[in-house]
């Protein structure tokens, strides 16, 4: 955990005190929606490596400066468009949907669970 005191945004995405924790999140974000994409369709080939790289797409080693960008917009609920257009090279327009929202709610429940844990 970090230890600051003055705690926002921009400081908990590049704080490496918070490494771990949105390590974490970005696990368990990834693991539900694949869960979710199996469900929803038998098509897809997607498999988790690349979608870990596509939600988060700092992982993708072409893309290293991403990742503060990255983390504000997940943080304020903002998927970007590089990411719908990736996912929609996989999945339907309805599938896509719905996997946005859903990157959206359960990164926001990984966000307090595993690194905002107001006391
Ligand atoms: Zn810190």
């Amino acid at each position: 955990m970090c230890l600051h005191d003055d705690e926002d945004i921009w400081h908990i995405v590049i704080c490496p005190g918070h490494e771990d924790g949105f390590q974490q999140v970005e696990s368990e974000v990834t693991s539900k929606i694949m869960k979710f994409i199996k469900k929803s369709t038998s098509s897809t080939k997607i498999v988790q490596g690349q979608l870990e790289h596509i939600i988060f797409e700092y992982k993708d080693e072409a893309f290293p400066l991403l990742k503060e960008r990255n983390r504000i917009e997940l943080i304020r609920g903002l998927i970007s468009d590089t990411i719908i257009t990736k996912l929609q090279r996989f999945l339907s327009k309805k599938v896509t949907n719905e996997v946005v929202s859903r990157i959206i709610k359960h990164f926001h429940k990984a966000f307090r669970k595993y690194i905002w844990n107001p006391l």
